[in-house]
């Protein structure tokens, strides 16, 4: 599985599909096992001085990596700013993973942890980190008792003089916590509510000091990065988007599952060539194509491209790239318009309630939304108060279904006329 050194494109799309299809190493690797297959040789080069920070620098802003948890914010650009401020400087790595939908860092941290960890440390080492701190979804009792053996492996043969601290900690089941400040507070011990930024947590992180906060996903992709080039990366797009996503795909398909694929690639060519297609008998009724938060698109807009910012328009986002397919099958009783219910009942739950338009709004608008002839113009301006004057994202991004609902699927609602 490891990269071939001077692959030509043929042999490195050759590589990309097969990994597409097993997303990892097939039989788990352990310290033995990834360093057998020239693990940590990177992280060696480069704290040997055969890399130097700033081609490491450059080389991860010229691949397009974005962060995988969601946000999408270039990691290189990352590395940078927080390497600028004084230090010490810390690390926080989101294992969260509460986002609906969303299974692919386990995925990947079941079958290469070592990966992911050679990631980490070429962070640390790049941006200057003297302690890291690892915030695990407690429902993932297995990966945790993982990560402590593979950690305890690799303190006890260290691939690097200066091994930085990792410290483990646990999350306790709030999906907010997935939100990087909020995260940042519950490590530090308290209730996790997120921050106000400025300041940013770059600058004022962790315990005040300058924080690198990285999704698992982002650090697992940096080894490959450096070794094949940041070229390789860029070039995997589809429709003018650059790089690979792992989407986590689940609803109506024949082959659910954790799905390597390029940047851009529209639902229906995911479905198509990457699920088996729909089984049989079903057709497509709509998708969400960012989990929770990231609205619900009707079946017309199955050819547009999935990437960071290529959804705006059609007033979703692509997130942690969480896509559910839905069946016209199902319509008759997994509507768009039950989804939305769920959904803004979930985030009425999960808002920490620290500001009003998210608090009442999520609390009103599962009110509002629970008949089936609904006041557009009420709702309309509800979604607007709680977009504009939210502290965070949960707050911001919940009245995307129920908007995806009155914009695409109308015929739903009691009332009013045939679909959009
Ligand atoms: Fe808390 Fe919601 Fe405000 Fe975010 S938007 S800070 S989750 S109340």
């Amino acid at each position: 599985q490891r990269p071939v050194p001077n692959a030509t494109a043929e042999s490195v799309q050759a590589a990309v599909r097969q990994d597409a299809r097993t997303h990892a190493p097939e039989a788990y690797e352990d310290l033995a096992a990834y360093r057998a297959a020239g693990g940590y040789r990177m992280l060696t080069e480069c704290v040997s001085g055969e890399r130097d920070v700033e081609s490491v620098l450059q080389a991860m802003e010229a691949s397009g990596l974005r962060g995988l948890g969601g946000a999408g914010f270039p990691a290189g650009r990352k590395w940078r700013i927080v390497r600028a401020e004084a230090a010490p400087r810390l690390m926080a790595v989101n294992i969260d993973e509460g986002e609906p939908g969303t299974f692919k860092d386990r995925h990947y941290l079941e079958r290469s942890p070592h990966r992911f960890l050679e990631g980490l440390l070429i962070a640390a080492w790049a941006v200057g980190i003297e302690r890291v701190f690892v915030y695990l979804r407690d429902e993932y009792h297995g990966c945790r008792a993982l990560l402590e053996r593979e950690l305890a492996a690799l303190r006890a043969e260290p691939p690097m003089a200066d091994l930085p601290t990792i410290e483990l900690r646990r999350g306790a089941g709030a999906y907010i916590c997935g939100e990087e400040s909020a995260m940042i507070e519950s490590i530090e011990g308290k209730r996790g509510m997120p921050r106000l930024r400025p300041p940013y947590v770059a600058q004022v992180g962790l315990f005040g000091r300058p924080t690198l906060e990285h999704n698992f996903e982002t650090l697992y992709w940096v080894p490959e990065i450096l070794e094949r080039g940041a070229d390789w990366f860029a070039a995997q797009g589809r429709h003018g988007r650059k790089g690979l996503r792992s989407f986590s795909v689940s609803g109506r398909v024949r082959e659910p599952g954790v799905k390597l694929a390029p940047a851009g690639i529209t639902l229906r060519e995911l479905v198509d060539e990457y699920c088996g297609g729909l089984p049989e008998g079903h057709r497509l009724y709509g998708y969400l194509p960012g989990g929770a938060s990231g609205g619900i698109l009707p079946a017309s807009l199955a050819d547009v491209p999935l990437d960071f910012d290529t959804l705006q328009p059609h007033g979703c986002f692509i997130g942690s790239a969480a896509v559910v397919v839905l069946s016209e099958s199902d319509a008759h009783r997994d509507r768009a318009i039950d989804v939305a219910r769920n959904l803004m009942a979930f985030f009425e739950h999960e808002s920490c309630g620290q500001c009003t338009p998210c608090r009442s709004g999520t609390a009103k608008t599962r009110e509002l939304i629970a008949g089936e002839r609904w006041d557009r113009e009420l709702l309309a301006d509800l979604s607007q108060v709680m977009r504009d004057a939210s502290i965070c994202g949960l707050g911001q991004a919940a009245p995307n279904p129920v908007d995806c609902v009155m914009r695409y699927f109308p015929h739903e609602l009691a009332g009013e006329g045939a679909s959009a």
